[in-house]
């Protein structure tokens, strides 16, 4: 219930709000922590770096655009709008866009999170409890030629073709691992792409082995056959068990090498052909963004198939600090499906923690109940598609010692094996200390999990053990202006 104490106050003069709840993240998770909250008549303050609510999945083209069929570059538009609307419109929700999280801390008083807007004076909000749930971002492996202007993320790709309504270059190729390709695909398609090619890293053989527990997901399947049938349409060839292992051109690409691999993506010999292209999307997964959630110090637990680390959580959402809610692909990557589901039990039990006098009490246990059922079927599916495109370790033999792991600072592999067998290096830290990978404006966003996966390979150890790399009290770039107000 709102209360004069809770209830939503703004101080326009200092930029600080101060409400209830704290939601990072308008994507499907965070608005539906959201919608929940607003529910039980808690306050919450809903920030995203983006100018637009709905994070990847329910992108929304920009607002200039007056797009006259918005719904046609939607996924799932009637649901999406209708989060938009409660995030709009609840008079207990402050929904605040282009608004960056770039450091947050908890104290016995609450939580504090910075945020920079750019163009705008700095805000601070301040709740009793956070949700985060800011998503993930593509993965691409390194591969000689992956640095070359025209090599770009598969979610680059989608988010020019989609929001922008800009086509990448004249002949395309995509390769990498996973559903996602496939709605990159179609879209590139239907848009009018000249697409040369989709190949599928995994093989059939792999798919075939999780074919009974993938029938849990049908829908999901069949989203999947819709788009196999748009490529077949507009005649792309679209082939497994094969990746794209270099990029070539003078100054930009202008050929790559398809090669076929071998069950543990080793390059198979005799295989490589050679295509024209000037655009090579790569998409080999998720990373989940962890940097908040490393910040405020929650566990996070390995997970071998996906290569990556996620927020450890009970089966309300809460993370091993207390007060702190976690939702969404930062939890473990399984799409909006799950995202959903965990958005709104984070948003429920934060509220529920804060008033367990709540009238509708019994009511909000339902539902939380309900979605967790919702949740727990989701994830199911998505750890069987976690596993059947889990990432093979051969993709590490794709680089030469010459090729670029960091870009922001160009530190190549050689540089990289050097430095470990001259220093004798046991983890990842070590490696970004002395050879700089990791300390450029992305942060480690891009190279991370590449320089984890080397860093354990070329150590014998495990990855779990070489760790990743540290966490920073500024999370995302910012001017230095905003560190003095
Ligand atoms: C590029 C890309 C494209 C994708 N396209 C598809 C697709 O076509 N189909 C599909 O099924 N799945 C797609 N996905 C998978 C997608 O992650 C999930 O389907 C779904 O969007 C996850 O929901 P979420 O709420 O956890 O995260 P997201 O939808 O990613 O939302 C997270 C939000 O948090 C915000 N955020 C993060 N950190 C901060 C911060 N520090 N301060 C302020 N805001 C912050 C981000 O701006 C973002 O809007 C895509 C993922 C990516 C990375």
């Amino acid at each position: 219930m709102v209360t004069p104490e809770n209830s939503k106050e703004t101080d326009i003069e200092t930029s600080i709000i101060k409400v209830d709840i704290a939601i990072v993240g308008a994507g499907p998770a965070g608005l539906a922590a959201a919608r929940e909250v607003s529910a039980t008549g808690a306050t919450a303050a809903v920030l995203d770096s983006y100018a637009r609510p709905g994070g990847q999945y329910f992108k929304q083209t920009p607002q200039t655009f007056r797009a006259k069929r918005p719904g046609r570059l939607h996924h799932d538009y009637a649901p999406a709008q209708a989060l938009f609307g409660v995030a709009e419109a609840s008079p207990r929700l402050t929904l605040r866009t282009n608004t960056t999280v770039w450091t947050a801390y908890g104290s016995d008083n609450g939580f504090s999170l910075h945020c920079y807007r750019p163009g705008e004076s700095s805000l601070e909000v301040r709740a009793k409890k956070v949700i985060l749930a800011p998503g993930a971002y593509d993965r691409a492996l390194p591969f000689p030629g992956w640095d070359l202007p025209g090599v770009m993320t598969a979610g680059a790709i989608q988010t020019l073709a989609k929001s922008q309504r800009v086509l990448p270059g004249r002949r395309i190729v995509l390769s990498g691992s996973g559903p996602f390709l496939l709605p990159v695909a179609a879209l590139l398609a239907e848009s009018g792409a000249n697409l040369a090619g989709v190949f599928e890293a995994t093989r059939p053989v792999v798919m075939l082995r999780y074919g009974s527990a993938a029938w849990n997901g049908r829908a999901k399947l069949g989203e999947g056959a819709g788009y196999l049938r748009v490529l077949r349409r507009y005649g792309v060839p679209y082939r497994f068990g094969r990746a794209v292992v270099r990029a070539e051109g003078a100054g930009r690409v202008e050929r790559v090498s398809v090669t076929r691999l071998n069950p543990d993506w080793t390059i198979m010999p005799g295989s490589l052909e050679t295509l024209e292209a000037d655009t090579v999307g790569v998409g080999y997964g998720f990373t989940p963004s962890t940097d908040l959630s490393q910040l405020f110090g929650c566990e996070h637990r390995y997970e071998p198939t996906q290569d990556a680390s996620f927020a450890l959580h009970d089966a309300r959402q809460q993370s091993t600090k207390p007060g702190v809610f976690v939702a969404g692909e930062i939890c473990g990557i399984g799409g909006s499906a799950v995202a959903l589901p965990q958005g709104a039990i984070a948003g429920l039990a934060a509220a529920l923690d804060l008033d367990p006098s709540l009238s509708s009490k019994s009511e909000a246990n339902s539902r939380l109940a309900r979605f967790q059922a919702e949740a727990r079927q989701a994830q199911a599916f998505a750890g069987t598609l976690n596993r059947m495109f889990a990432l093979r370790p051969g993709w590490q033999s794709w680089a030469t010692p010459e090729t670029i792991i960091c870009r922001c600072e160009e530190v190549t592999l050689g540089k990289i094996q050097t430095a470990i067998n001259e220093f004798d290096l046991k983890n990842v830290k070590a490696v970004k200390l002395t050879t700089r990978c990791g300390m450029g404006l992305c942060q480690g966003r891009v190279c991370g999990q590449a320089v984890s996966s080397f860093t354990a390979s070329l150590t014998g150890r495990d990855p779990a053990e070489t760790g990743s790399f540290s966490n920073r009290p500024i999370v995302r770039p910012v001017p230095l202006g905003e560190l003095v107000q």
